[in-house]
């Protein structure tokens, strides 16, 4: 039995901004662009009570909430933070892999064998928001998809462990629309079918799923279930860089 952690920065840009400039706090912001193609890098949980999201374009966000004070971002800034998080894993964690400029994988397991893989992750968590000061959520669970759930159920400033026999009661109830890397479209189609939480999405024939989905039908399936084999991949310097240039060129989008 595995024992995954995934990290979280909560809604990181803003949080970045905040700690630069306290009088951004409680109110609703918008990073991002001000042309009429930019769109939302991310935005504040304030923000997001009006329907903004991210990716969503900066016109429309601001349509729904004309009050949002809008940031233009600063990647440089960012990536030093990120940066600063990724030390303190780096100092303290067995394995890891920095998934994106906000979120890491941790593997754990055997670790409760010494500790209680709980306590050593929440007293991770606190030390990376006493030393950063950035609000951090994690979810702990068999597998990197799991986990990753759970932070996003656990956030903002939370944490969840879901252990094996608690997977499928903590997915089933969920929106499909959970399920890291399920698209759009796939959404759509999954929706047209009537399939609206994860218990349908799991419980179809799996044979259905790659008819419907083509190639990917199985692997959202095995999601579904609550299956990931997937390894956490150990952290490169040279991977990060590429990394950073990719979020350069595209627009980046938390
Ligand atoms: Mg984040």
């Amino acid at each position: 039995m595995r024992h995954i952690v995934h990290l979280d920065l909560d809604s990181f840009f803003v949080s970045v901004e905040r700690l630069q400039n306290s009088s951004l706090i409680g109110k609703p912001i918008l990073i991002g662009g001000n042309s009429d193609r930019a769109v939302v890098s991310s935005c504040s949980y304030e923000a997001r009570k009006y329907g903004v999201s991210s990716a969503m374009p900066m016109r429309m966000a601001k349509m729904l909430c004309p009050d949002a004070i809008i940031v233009r971002g600063d990647m440089e800034v960012y990536s030093k933070y990120s940066n600063m998080v990724t030390d303190i894993i780096d100092e303290d964690a067995p394995l890891y892999e920095k998934a994106s400029i906000d979120e890491h994988y941790i593997d754990i397991t055997g670790m409760d064998r010494f500790h209680g893989s709980l306590k050593w992750t929440s007293e991770l968590r606190q030390r990376i928001i006493r030393e950063t000061g950035l609000p951090i959520s994690f979810g702990m669970s068999p597998n990197k998809t799991v986990s990753k759930i759970a932070t996003n159920e656990a956030k903002p400033s939370g944490q969840l462990e879901v252990e094996q026999e608690r997977v499928k009661p903590f997915l089933n109830p969920l929106s499909i629309s959970k399920i890291p890397m399920l698209g759009q479209k796939s959404y759509h189609l999954l929706r047209n079918m009537g399939v609206a939480i994860i218990e349908t999405l799991g419980a179809m024939p799996v044979e259905m799923m790659i008819r419907v989905l083509g190639e990917n039908g199985r692997s959202i399936w095995e999601k579904a279930n609550g299956i990931d084999n997937a390894p956490v991949v150990p952290y490169t310097e040279r991977k990060s860089i590429s990394t950073e240039r990719t979020f350069e060129k595209i627009q980046w989008v938390l």
